[in-house]
């Protein structure tokens, strides 16, 4: 099976880079499913979950926003943040998560919502990856 190389970077440092069959992934534009030979692409990603497949495993990763570039043999994954299951710490997770949602739900006009909502997306992403 072909594979492809797929290295995350974040402004902490590189996350991971290794061989791959597939990386799945969510652009802002919709889902992608990337397979070695892939055409050439550059795309802004998401708060989501990234899937790295190989033959007999998948690995995920809660990724924060950043862009996408595609090669035919390399995927590069720069983003502002981008955490493996086990450098998740749920408890801090679960703390953004409630604080988030107490600013949501208040009535103060010096709350900013978008960036609640912001939030509240990579609390609930890195609860999704890290649970
Ligand atoms: P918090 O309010 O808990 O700081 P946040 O969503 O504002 O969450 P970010 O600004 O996205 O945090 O991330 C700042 C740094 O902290 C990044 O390096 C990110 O990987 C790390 N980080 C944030 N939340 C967690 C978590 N629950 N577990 C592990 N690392 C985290």
């Amino acid at each position: 099976m072909k594979t492809l190389t797929v290295s995350v970077v974040t402004p902490d440092g590189p996350v991971l880079e290794d061989s791959f069959e597939m990386v799945s992934c969510k652009a802002e534009s919709g889902e992608l499913g990337i397979l070695p030979g892939h055409i050439p692409l550059v795309a802004p990603l998401s708060i989501s979950v990234v899937r790295l497949k190989r033959e007999n495993d998948t690995e995920k990763l809660a990724v924060n926003g950043g862009f996408m570039e595609v090669r035919p043999d390399k995927v590069t994954i720069l983003a502002q943040s981008a955490e493996k299951p086990s450098d998740i710490n749920v408890e801090r997770a679960r703390e953004a998560r409630a604080r988030a949602e107490r600013r949501l739900q208040s009535k103060q006009d010096s709350i900013d919502f978008q960036r609640a909502e912001l939030a509240l997306k990579r609390a609930m992403n890195r609860l999704n990856v890290g649970q």
